[in-house]
């Protein structure tokens, strides 16, 4: 079945009250369109939990830099409503920028401190404009879960942490990182890589698994872990890294040690393309 299609914030408030009347629990999956097997394991998860599940796609202007992708950012609605309906999704969102941003906006949300660690300092006012937009679509949509990917880990935690501050009334829930067979990260930013980028950008996969596998093997010493990861990306002249860095996974900061659970994620360029990609590794005895 198609899902239902909803161009204004006003049409689809009006239909969500009265599925919200007949008992139904609302599932939220935000996206930037573009739809692909990542987006389609957040809709399955969705669609596991919830009784009606929402999809918004939405090309949020305030969160691309003025030299960032946002005019060539691949927007693709006849296809992603095709996925949204193979996957069973009931609800479409694909607001207008003007529906979302019309009116001169004067209100932002920022979480500090998350916002600044990892790809922060490569992205001034990111994930101000990401948190900003996410709060929006939960008040328009008020559902009871939302669902966001590890892929974009500080993106999570950001979200996380605006919920908890704000005591906003739904749950996150989290969904690991879908790959393609040689472990590159499902993106849709991965249709910009030339066929030469495309070989390349696994290394950055490779990299996080051997710092991971380092960290299983009893390794606790970031230093001589972050070595052998950039000895990979070296490897790959074409690869640009911007960061690699072992970050405690509730706060962001770099650990001095492992002694615990953390997350290892990086960010890379291939050309003009930004890739990001994060692993979550235990120490091993
Ligand atoms: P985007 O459309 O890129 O803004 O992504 C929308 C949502 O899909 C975000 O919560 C992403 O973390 C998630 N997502 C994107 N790619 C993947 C992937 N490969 N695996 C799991 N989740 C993903």
């Amino acid at each position: 079945v198609e899902p239902l299609v909803f161009r204004t914030a006003v049409d689809l408030r009006r239909h969500l009250d009265t599925v919200r009347q007949s008992g139904m629990r609302i599932g939220l999956v935000p996206t930037m369109g573009a739809l692909h097997r990542g987006h389609a394991r957040l809709i399955q998860q969705a669609r596991e939990d919830c009784d009606a599940v929402a999809l918004s796609i939405f090309v949020n202007p305030l969160q691309f830099g003025p030299n960032e992708d946002y005019t060539r950012y691949p927007r693709t609605l006849a296809g992603d409503i095709a996925l949204s309906a193979d996957n069973g999704v009931d609800i479409v969102f694909a607001p207008e920028k003007q529906q979302m941003f019309g009116q001169r906006h004067l209100t932002f949300v920022e979480v500090n401190e998350l916002q600044d660690r990892l790809c922060g300092p490569f992205r001034p006012g990111h994930f101000r404009g990401v948190a900003t937009v996410v709060l929006k679509l939960f008040n328009i949509v008020e559902p009871q879960r939302a669902y966001f990917g590890e892929k974009d880990y500080q993106q999570l935690c950001i979200i996380r942490r605006m919920v908890a501050d704000l005591d906003l009334r739904l749950e996150i829930v989290p969904v690991a990182t879908v790959r393609e067979p040689d472990g590159l990260a499902v993106s849709s930013r991965n249709a910009y890589l030339s066929p030469e980028e495309r070989g390349a950008a696994p290394t950055l996969f490779h990299a996080l698994e051997t710092a991971r596998s380092l960290i299983e093997a009893g390794e606790t010493r970031p230093a001589p872990i972050l070595k052998a990861a950039d000895d990979i990306l070296e490897k790959q002249p074409i690869l640009r890294k911007e960061y690699i860095e072992i970050v405690d996974p509730a706060d962001l900061r770099p650990v001095d040690v492992v002694d615990c659970t953390v997350r290892i994620a990086a960010a890379a360029w291939l050309g003009k393309t930004r890739l990001i990609d994060n692993v979550e590794a235990a120490l091993g005895d």
